[in-house]
């Protein structure tokens, strides 16, 4: 696909193929193995080291490959690879790039579950973790080690929307000789192009915008070539975190709406932010696009939107963030997002839940927080729901 394209062209064409019965539509290819013409060229298919051509859906399947295309366009990546959830693109990565004795740098604040994960699973292999404040540069720079292998951030972070200055970061792991990896679950390339801005690999959770309405989990590393259709492809290979076809397609399918959604998505998520700031139970709001926030500034040169995850931290604590949420009538009480559909939830009792108290106050994760994934739905719908718990007392 020529680079000329803008990125609204990219998520609908990019990575499109066509197979001899000439759909319009983009097929699904559910198959667990392709079929050879000879002996000949079933060895010289095995042979191969990269995923050029069809042999088992393990780690090569064509719809799986129209997805990563796709969604290595939208990155402005030179390669992708898909895998089945955002967490098996996470433990692809550490374990495809990492041995035993190297070091990682990560942000405090990241996906919950990338805790344990580090700290226990990846540890017992003897990859070990520096956990870092995301926002001070000069603790990244601190943590680095003759062996720091790997930074690792989040930008917006969920739940707490803190922003990375991801230049800036790129330029530590440049000199450090390490690998920067950023997780753009929460912007969405629609928004963010990490890779832009120097970053060497974009993690997703394709589970949130990419597909959009909340029906399949699925998960992307895109990034250099080198390391994605290298190591990272090999490890999917054997390891076998391989995404299914049909969530593909799916996450497929939901890049051509990516760019329409999330101006939808920004747009109510603003007009929500803005509306809860002035609100009198509300503390505090944390949303990007807001100048409050305390790094809307470099915020806003990342990234082309404010996004649609935002938190606010209610007077009264979990006692009155609980209310809040027992309000509601519309938005989803579920701990997902990236939906169409508007969501909350209490992260302090629910995704960060399993964080030791300490681990979360470092985190900014307060009792009185609640996480808004702005959905579609008419704003004055979604204000009128939030309204009901924030006005009882
Ligand atoms: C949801 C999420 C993940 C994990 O993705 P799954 O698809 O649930 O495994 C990782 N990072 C971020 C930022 C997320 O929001």
């Amino acid at each position: 696909m020529p680079k000329k394209y803008k990125p609204d062209t990219l998520g609908i064409r990019a990575g499109g193929m066509r197979s001899s019965f000439q759909e319009h539509s983009e097929a699904l290819v559910l198959s667990t193995s392709f079929v050879y013409a000879s002996a000949e060229e079933a060895a010289r298919k095995f042979a191969a080291t990269g995923p050029e051509d069809n042999i088992y859906s393990r780690f090569t399947n064509p719809t799986v490959r129209m997805f990563q295309d796709r969604l290595a366009a939208l990155e402005g990546a030179e390669a992708c690879v898909a895998t089945a959830t955002g967490m098996a693109a996470i433990t692809t990565m550490v374990f495809g790039l990492l041995k035993a004795g190297d070091h990682l740098v990560t942000a405090r604040g990241v996906f919950g579950t990338v805790v344990p994960l580090l700290d226990q699973i990846a540890k017992k292999f003897g990859i070990e973790t520096t956990w870092v404040d995301p926002t001070d540069l000069d603790a990244w720079k601190k943590a680095i080690r003759p062996n720091t292998k790997l930074l690792y951030a989040e930008s917006p972070s969920n739940p707490v929307l803190e922003v990375v200055d991801i230049a800036g970061l790129a330029g530590i792991a440049k000199k450090a000789k390490a690998v920067l990896a950023l997780d753009n679950a929460v912007a969405s390339p629609a928004l963010q192009q990490p890779i832009s801005l120097g970053a060497d690999l974009v993690v997703h959770s394709a589970t949130k915008y990419v597909e959009g309405q909340g029906r399949v989990l699925a998960g992307a590393i895109a990034g250099r070539a080198d390391l994605v259709s290298g190591p990272l492809f090999q490890y999917v290979r054997t390891a076998g975190p391989t995404i299914s076809p049909y969530n593909a397609w799916t996450c497929l399918k939901g890049l051509e709406t990516l760019g329409v959604r999330m101006r939808g998505h920004c747009a109510n998520a603003l007009a929500i932010a803005t509306w809860l700031e002035s609100h009198p139970a509300v503390e505090r709001v944390l949303y990007p696009a807001l100048e409050s926030h305390p790094q809307h500034k470099l915020a806003m040169k990342q990234q082309s939107g404010g996004g649609a995850v935002l938190s606010f931290i209610v007077k009264g604590g979990r006692k009155a963030a609980w209310r809040v949420i027992d309000a509601v009538e519309l938005i989803s009480n579920t701990a997902n997002f990236g939906d169409v559909k508007s969501t909350i939830c209490h992260p302090a009792t629910t995704t960060h839940g399993r964080l030791a108290p300490a681990e979360r106050e470092a985190a900014g994760i307060a009792e009185g927080l609640i996480r808004l994934g702005v959905g579609l739905e008419d704003p004055d719908d979604i204000r009128a729901d939030l309204e009901r718990g924030l006005n009882k007392k």
